[in-house]
């Protein structure tokens, strides 16, 4: 047949897939097959999330040791410092390692019950544990010569004092030993690109990722974004309002706004995406193939 493809058989954008870890069997199963269907668009890597305040540590080594097991593609595995000693964090490190999981999103996280900004919801150290996602960093070069992922924030982090206080932090975690940033959600292309433009002035050379959120529940979103200090746009709001009610209509905005977001963001030189799946292929699926990602199908593992 025609061949399809851009530039690489798979096109010139890399991606990679963050799931979480799944509450029962069913969902369990619900991922595996998720993983299985992203599988051909040969992601660099999926990650599986630490529940807030270190509440899924067993779920979250659960899936991915079946991941590490079963999907055929690089894993990673979210870690956080809340509520846990160094040892306690260390030793998952350490059964990550054990796992085949070579790769670790480091994070300070939140306090149980409250994220972001939440009033009170401040995050304090665990005495014996780890400060902060630089302090992690610094852990997990002392275990294992993990592939360290950290996070980045384009609209600031809610606790930041001030936006270069937010860089500089950043480019702590990196200094340490983290060789990527993953970036929380945002709407507006001009959000990423103004902090990449920032980042690259305070001479931080390391990859910074978008991550992209496929809205799956309107108000969820909303919540959430309210948390973590992401600014919903007017016109966002206008184009989801009431949609919750009418899930394929709102699937398909849903494809539409963040496909406009991957393209603008691809049409600015950026060539690697995150995405928050919610576990679910299809909306990720399409943005993939919306930023001529194709499938791989021959050369999936049995
Ligand atoms: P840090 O980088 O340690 O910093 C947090 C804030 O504190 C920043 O404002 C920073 O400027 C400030 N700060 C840090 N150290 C100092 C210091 N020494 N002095 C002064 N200020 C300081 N949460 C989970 O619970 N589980 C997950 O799996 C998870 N995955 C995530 C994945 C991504 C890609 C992103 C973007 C976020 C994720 N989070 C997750 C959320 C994250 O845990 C929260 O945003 C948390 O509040 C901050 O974590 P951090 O690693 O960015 O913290």
């Amino acid at each position: 047949g025609p061949d399809l493809s851009t530039r690489g058989p798979e096109g010139d954008v890399a991606v990679s897939f963050e799931f979480f870890p799944p509450k029962t069997d069913k969902m369990a199963a619900a991922l595996h097959q998720t993983a299985q269907d992203l599988a051909p668009l040969k992601p660099r890597f999926v990650s599986v999330t630490y529940g807030a305040g270190g509440s899924t540590r067993e779920r979250t080594l659960a899936a991915t040791a079946v991941l590490a097991r079963e999907a055929g593609v690089p894993v990673a595995g979210h870690l956080t410092c809340v509520n846990a000693t160094r040892a306690q964090v260390d030793d998952v490190a350490r059964a990550y390692w054990a796992q085949g999981v070579r790769h670790i999103v480091a994070l300070r996280g939140d306090p149980p019950g409250q994220a972001g900004q939440a009033p009170g919801g401040r995050f304090t150290p665990t005495p014996g544990g780890y400060d902060n996602a630089a302090g992690l960093v610094r852990g997990l070069r002392e275990i294992a010569p993990f592939e360290i992922s950290v996070a980045a924030y384009p609209e600031n982090h809610p606790e930041a004092t001030s936006a270069q206080a937010d860089l500089d932090n950043l480019k702590a975690k990196l200094d340490a030993g983290a060789t990527r940033a993953i970036t929380q959600f945002f709407f507006e292309a001009g959000t990423f690109l103004r902090f990449r433009d920032r980042a690259a002035a305070a001479g931080i050379t390391a990859e910074i990722v978008p991550g992209i959120l496929p809205i799956a529940n309107i108000e969820q979103a909303y919540t959430f974004a309210a948390q973590c200090g992401t600014h919903i746009p007017l016109w966002m709001r206008r184009m989801f309002d009431g949609l919750d009610a009418q899930p394929e209509t709102r699937a398909l905005v849903t494809t539409a706004v963040a496909g406009e977001l991957c393209r603008q963001l691809r049409a600015e030189g950026v060539t690697q995406f995150h995405f928050y799946t919610l576990n679910k292929s299809a909306p990720s699926a399409a943005l993939c193939r919306l930023l001529g990602r194709h499938p791989i199908l021959e050369n999936v593992a049995a």
